[in-house]
């Protein structure tokens, strides 16, 4: 035994998810972010606990789709064209996944990850305050038409992989569902037994400070460097000095690419950058979570008023926002909810952490003592709290009852 605590680099879902489950294991666990916890990707999200989002963006026919979607000025994929060149290898990867083999593969490794997302949600925090964050609810998705959710089989043949069958909602029973959607919107595909967070950046605020409260330590510094001797991690570098360890966690999101960096390890990971937009005092908001499937953006009514999420922008990860992803959220905000008046909006950019085969890297950089836990694209949230068991009980040097080797790190660090 060495009483040198176990750190973990960045707190966000994945950070603070794997900080306090290696509290509860009993270890001495220091957690560092740059900034206050749950202020990353984690913050702005949909807040959706998206135990459905099996599918990855890299299905069959984004092949056929990528290229009308890029430019198409009503579409939710946009690209930072100064940053393609660099980004190419990536999107080459990428791509080399879109196809019906790799998708159901792809498939059968997120299900472990996200099907029991609200009960692992639930037990990070059953009998403390944060329990009030975390809403049981239906799930709808929202289809122009009938018509539109037929197109949308392939997804939903990959959705009953996971045992998701949806119940149909047509015509003017639309509305009595739902009364925030327009009269355009002809039909619902309803799940039940889903879950929504209606404040993550407060959750995880609250999570890390019960952490601290529980004994562990929070430092706000910057990691520079990850130091090793013989092989093994001995030290943190940060510009609030240097913290000796026995373990390191990097779970830095999108920023983990950088720390690689600095191990000599180039991962393949992108982000693809979202959007919020916060509509607050809203005039109505949604009985349950939804997605608008033709805009791709989750709807979330939230504790500080409606919150509409998503678009992909290809990209680089220090640029800062652009104008276009934002006025098409609140254009396809409109056209969904007609009525729909606030007060005023607040408006949000995030990265999510990609890799190109949509799975999360989660284990050990060989036989270092670093692990990782980064990686979890556009379901982070939802599967922070299962990535962090998984990782402590990794460390704790227990099986999990998950075959891991689908997210070992070695697939890009090899
Ligand atoms: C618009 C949008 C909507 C989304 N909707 C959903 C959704 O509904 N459901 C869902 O499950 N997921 C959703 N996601 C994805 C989800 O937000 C991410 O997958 C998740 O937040 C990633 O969590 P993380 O802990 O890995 O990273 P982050 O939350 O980004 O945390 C990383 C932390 O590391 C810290 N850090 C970085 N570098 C360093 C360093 N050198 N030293 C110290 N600290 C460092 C950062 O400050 C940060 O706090 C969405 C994302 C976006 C952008």
């Amino acid at each position: 035994m060495t009483d040198k605590p176990i750190i973990v680099i960045g707190a966000g879902m994945c950070g603070v998810s794997t900080a306090t489950w290696l509290q509860r294991f009993g270890h001495s666990v220091t957690l560092m972010d740059k900034g206050a916890p749950g202020m990353g990707a984690s913050f702005g999200n949909a807040g959706l606990l998206a135990q459905w989002a099996v599918a990855p963006v890299t299905s069959p026919a984004l092949w056929r789709d990528a290229p009308k979607l890029l430019l198409d000025p009503n579409s939710p994929l946009f690209m930072k064209w100064a940053y393609f060149p660099k980004m190419l290898p990536w999107l080459a990867q990428f791509l080399s996944h879109a196809n019906d083999a790799a998708t159901r593969r792809i498939v059968s490794n997120l299900i472990p990850l996200l099907n029991d997302a609200v009960d692992q949600h639930k037990s990070l925090v059953r009998g403390k305050d944060m329990e009030r964050w975390i809403c049981d609810s239906k799930f709808s998705f929202v289809y122009k038409s009938k018509a539109h959710f037929e197109a949308d089989s392939y997804a939903w043949s990959m959705k009953k992989l996971a045992g998701l069958v949806p119940q149909i909602v047509t015509g003017g029973a639309v509305q009595e569902c739902e009364p925030i959607l327009g009269h355009d919107t002809r039909c619902l595909a309803v799940l039940e037994g889903q879950g929504h967070i209606t404040n993550p950046g407060q959750y995880i605020a609250e999570l890390a400070k019960h952490f601290v409260k529980n004994g562990g330590t929070f430092i706000h510094a910057q990691v520079r460097d990850l130091v090793r001797v013989n092989g093994q991690i001995s030290q943190i570098e940060t510009d609030q000095g240097t913290f000796e360890c026995s373990r390191a966690v990097v779970t830095a999101g999108i920023w983990s690419k950088d720390l690689m960096k600095k191990l000599g390890l180039k991962v393949p990971l992108e982000t693809e950058r979202g959007y919020h937009v916060i509509f607050e005092n809203p005039s109505q908001m949604p009985r349950n979570p939804m997605l608008v499937v033709s805009g791709k953006f989750g709807v979330n009514p939230m504790q500080m008023g409606l919150r509409c999420a998503g678009t992909v922008e290809l990209g680089d990860h220090h640029a800062g926002p652009s104008k276009a992803p934002i006025r098409l959220l609140k254009r396809h905000a409109k056209e969904a909810f007609p009525d729909l008046s606030y007060s005023g909006t607040q408006e949000w950019m995030g990265f999510r952490p990609s890799t190109p085969d949509s799975l999360p890297l989660i284990g050990e950089l060989g036989n270092s003592g670093i692990y990782t836990g980064f990686g979890h694209q556009h379901v982070g949230l939802t599967s922070g709290p299962k990535t962090g068991r998984l990782l402590a009980q990794m460390i704790d040097g227990n099986t999990p009852n998950v075959d891991m080797s689908p997210y070992a790190p070695a697939r890009y660090t090899a």
